[in-house]
């Protein structure tokens, strides 16, 4: 829905979206969806967003004086898979202007110790961002898809929702995203039971390592990649998935596999 490298109005995106127009952090309440803004101001105060060497991009969350903490778009970046939310993010190239710069998971998030806007140290957020296009070239390994399909299913819900181990670094915290995200589309597969989870149809093949074929559909999100939290991903044949995308009636298609999933999740987990 944004085309990577192309400059942006900034206004212009909170006029299609809403959101806040003015913090680095925005969150629309009428689309799923946060834009992140970088580079306009984040050097005032002491830190720079940056690239690490890893491919993991360094954002600075959100508050001016006093500690950081886990509230409004800070929280929103660091849920916004289990939330079913897509991460945009956008940098300044010069005031109201911003580039497109790709969609983005959060890995993880790192503390740093920094002075405020008043001079103060403080407890600065620091998000570690990957990008998306990353999950979906990273195909799992067939040795680790054997232990997934494995694992009993509980178990597996586990491990698909354990968030980032702490005191790892960034580099690693992005390999247990990937993990994840394996975890949680073979959890979704196994979920289906080899039955397509929009018409109850059994798979139409098999693939060649065996396994009923069915395609994951992020019920919420615009795109199919990155981790997510199972209550918002179906199992899905090719007709089906089609459908969710692309037919008149996708927009009550994809309610009604909402509330399906959340019926099968239901039993899987009651909580
Ligand atoms: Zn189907
Ligand atoms: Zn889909």
């Amino acid at each position: 829905m944004f085309i990577p490298g192309q400059i942006y109005n900034r206004r212009h995106l909170h006029q299609l979206y809403g959101g806040q127009q003015q913090s680095g952090i925005s969150t629309p309440s009428q689309h799923n969806l946060i834009m992140l803004f970088t580079g306009e101001q984040g050097s005032q105060y002491g830190y720079q967003d940056n690239w690490t060497d890893d491919g993991v991009f360094l954002y600075t969350g959100q508050g001016q004086t006093g500690d950081m903490i886990f509230m409004r778009g800070n929280r929103a970046v660091r849920d916004h898979a289990a939330d079913g939310k897509d991460l945009y993010l956008f940098e300044y190239v010069q005031p109201g202007q911003v580039r497109y710069m790709g969609q983005m998971v959060c890995t993880g998030f790192q503390y740093r110790q920094a002075p405020d806007r008043e001079g103060n140290e403080r407890r600065v957020i620091t998000f570690e961002l990957a990008s998306i296009s990353a999950f979906d070239t990273t195909e799992p390994v067939e040795t680790t898809e054997q232990e997934l399909w494995a694992t009993p299913l509980s178990d597996l819900r586990q491990r698909a929702l354990a968030t980032s181990v702490v005191a790892r670094g960034p580099s690693e915290r992005k390999q247990q995203s990937y993990y994840r995200s394996s975890a949680i589309r073979t959890y979704v597969m196994r979920r289906a039971d080899g039955h397509c989870e929009g018409c109850g149809q059994e798979a139409p093949f098999r693939t060649s390592a065996g396994r009923p074929y069915l395609e994951p559909h992020h019920l919420r999100r615009l795109s199919d990649g990155g981790p997510d939290h199972p209550n918002w991903i179906a199992a899905l044949c090719p007709n089906c998935h089609s459908r969710a995308h692309h037919s008149a009636d996708r927009i009550a298609f994809n309610e009604q596999l909402i509330r399906i999933v959340r019926e099968k999740e239901r039993h899987v987990s009651p909580r």
